[in-house]
């Protein structure tokens, strides 16, 4: 499911008689299903025009400035049973879709995640928005992707044709694009529990979308690192990981996989950044997020 296709934002997106710009949604019918089979078949039945409404801070504003038209709501905040964090063994949580910023920061299980979240936006966005929103969004410069695609995590979903697994790389396909089909559910996120960790973003103020965020994380004794805001997906620089292979992590090592790291993004110049910036600071703060992981005291499997 793709939030790029959208409407295409050109001159006045109020009705076509009013010559005001509009900041309301177009007209949508609401449901509010009690179940994710429920939610599937709504989705299903809107013939691919229809949206899920998690946390509303990003389908929102979207709505409000009509780059996107659905035609149905589907509102899954009641649905029972999607905003527990489990154990499923000592190694891996489960994070149900519903689960929000806030909850992400306050909990003590998975620290990395602790850290990720407490970096998104305001108390206000922490306190509405989802995992499962944010992941499904698919913004390439958002913290919880990025956490995902580094700890390989495993991403539920639940469609029309049952039930399946999806690896953050399977899922993540492009800047706000995702591998859900239209009445596709993400129901909940298995994320493996790093024995170490480093995160480290860049953002203009407190607040921002990162210019450059990397997380570098030890699992299974290995370290993986992912970095977002420089490709159109959250990007795995798979060369760096080589140098670092076998968990040693030696500090004359880091340098080079840092080095390693920003050869492997694509970065261009935005409003936000030069290409050279980006790229200088995704060496900086590749390194800055690995000298974390290895200063840090070894958490055994979890
Ligand atoms: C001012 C502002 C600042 C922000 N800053 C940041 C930031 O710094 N970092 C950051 O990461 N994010 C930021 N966000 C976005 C925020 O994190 C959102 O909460 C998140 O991107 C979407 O989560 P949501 O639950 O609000 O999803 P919604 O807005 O409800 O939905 C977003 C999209 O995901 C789909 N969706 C939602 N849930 C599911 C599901 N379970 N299954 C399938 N599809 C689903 C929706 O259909 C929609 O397409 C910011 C938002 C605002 C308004």
């Amino acid at each position: 499911m793709k939030l790029g296709e959208l409407a295409p934002m050109v001159g006045n997106q109020g009705s076509p008689e009013s010559e005001a710009p509009t900041v309301k949604a177009a007209q949508f019918e609401y449901c509010r299903p009690g179940s994710v089979r429920a939610a599937v078949d709504a989705l299903r039945t809107s013939g691919g025009d229809g949206k899920i409404i998690a946390g509303g801070q990003s389908l929102v504003p979207v709505l409000a400035m009509r780059l996107g038209r659905p035609s149905v709501l589907v509102d899954i905040n009641r649905i029972p049973g999607l905003a527990r964090i489990e154990s499923i063994d000592d190694r891996t949580i489960r994070v149900g879709a519903l689960v929000r910023h806030r909850s992400l920061v306050e909990q003590r299980a998975m620290p990395l995640l602790s850290e990720a979240a407490s970096w998104i936006g305001h108390t206000a966005i922490r306190t509405r928005g989802t995992i499962g929103g944010s992941i499904a969004h698919a913004d390439p410069a958002a913290e919880l992707p990025v956490v995902a695609a580094a700890v390989d995590a495993n991403i539920h979903v639940a469609g029309a044709a049952g039930t399946r697994t999806l690896s953050a790389a399977e899922l993540f396909i492009g800047p706000l694009a995702t591998s859900l089909g239209d009445s596709d559910v993400l129901t909940a996120v298995d994320l493996p529990l790093p024995t170490r960790w480093g995160f480290a973003e860049l953002s203009r103020r407190q607040g921002d979308f990162g210019l450059v965020t990397v997380v570098a994380a030890e699992v299974d004794g290995q370290i993986k690192i992912a970095i977002g805001g420089v490709g159109p997906v959250p990007v795995r620089p798979r060369e760096a990981e080589e140098i670092l292979a076998g968990g040693s992590a030696a500090r004359s090592r880091l340098a080079e996989a840092a080095k390693a790291a920003a050869v492997a993004v694509t970065v261009g110049t935005d409003i936000h950044a030069s290409a050279a910036y980006r790229r200088a600071m995704t060496e900086e703060f590749t390194r800055r997020a690995l000298e974390q992981l290895t200063s840090s005291v070894s958490k055994g499997a979890a």
